[in-house]
């Protein structure tokens, strides 16, 4: 078994962005998390009181020096994990591991990026939109995000100033209700959505897609633009 160091980190900031979702700023006792690349998350190992779970959150902001970082989650329907961090308080440590994680921006990959986000899966994808903007303006970079309510599309401000800022970005909210359970309809409209703007007789097939969210509805949009004509390095994913 791969045994890894273990970090310390403490909470400094709680911000609820709704009464379902938080973020937690976590400042690093010791190393901290400089090398993270966009687009990864770290291991917390959560001691619960009949086991230490450990649980993957995506790193959504980190300090230029990588001492102070940012994760975001939601309350889950009997998940003991979330739980726990709803229950932290500012000066309480979480003990991590990381970062990991192979769904980033590669190098040397550059626009015309999409970006397909649900929920909270956005929190990956806010870091490496922010990366592919970081340059002066070129190609479209593009991100299509969805929810069940739009009170649940996280930091919908920041990504709407920076789509005012920024003429190179193009950046669309879709609110789809749903009834109960995971929001099957949404991942229809954001399939129906991605059908109508990337697949075609003239596909570019320079596009690069990053995709996140939770459940099997990534892999069908994953699916259809795979079978849209690009190729699978072109797809890149990530299900919670
Ligand atoms: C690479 C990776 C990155 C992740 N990053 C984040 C993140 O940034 N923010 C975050 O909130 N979660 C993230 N997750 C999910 C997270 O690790 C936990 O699975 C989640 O917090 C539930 O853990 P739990 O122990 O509370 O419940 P569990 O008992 O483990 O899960 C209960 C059920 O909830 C579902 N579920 C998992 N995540 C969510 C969610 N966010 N909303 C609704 N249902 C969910 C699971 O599919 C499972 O069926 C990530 C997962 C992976 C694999």
């Amino acid at each position: 078994m791969v045994s890894y160091d273990k970090y310390m980190a403490r909470v400094e900031r709680i911000l609820d962005h709704n009464a379902e979702t938080r973020s937690l700023f976590l400042r690093c006792e010791g190393a901290g998390l400089a090398g993270c690349l966009p687009g990864q998350f770290v291991s917390l190992l959560l001691p619960l009181k009949d086991e230490v779970r450990r649980r993957a959150y995506s790193v959504t902001w980190v300090s230029p020096g990588g001492e102070l970082f940012e994760i975001c989650f939601d309350r889950v329907p009997g998940g003991k994990g979330a739980e726990y961090l709803f229950e932290r308080r500012i000066g309480d440590p979480l003990e991590f591991i990381g970062p990991f994680g192979s769904f980033v921006l590669e190098p040397g990959v550059a626009p015309p990026l999409v970006f397909i986000a649900e929920g909270t899966g956005v929190a990956p994808i806010r870091r490496m939109v922010k990366h592919a903007l970081s340059g002066p303006p070129g190609e479209p970079v593009e991100l299509l995000y969805g929810a069940c309510a739009s009170w649940r599309l996280l930091y919908r401000a920041e990504l709407e100033a920076l789509s005012r800022q920024r003429s190179d970005f193009r950046f669309e909210a879709l609110v789809v209700p749903e009834a109960q359970g995971r929001p099957a309809a949404l991942y229809d409209r954001l399939a129906a959505q991605a059908a109508r703007r990337w697949d075609g007789p003239k596909i570019d097939l320079r596009l690069r897609f990053y995709i996140c969210g939770i459940g099997e509805g990534v892999i069908r949009l994953r699916d259809l633009l795979r079978a849209a004509g690009y190729a699978r390095r072109s797809v890149r994913y990530e299900k919670w």
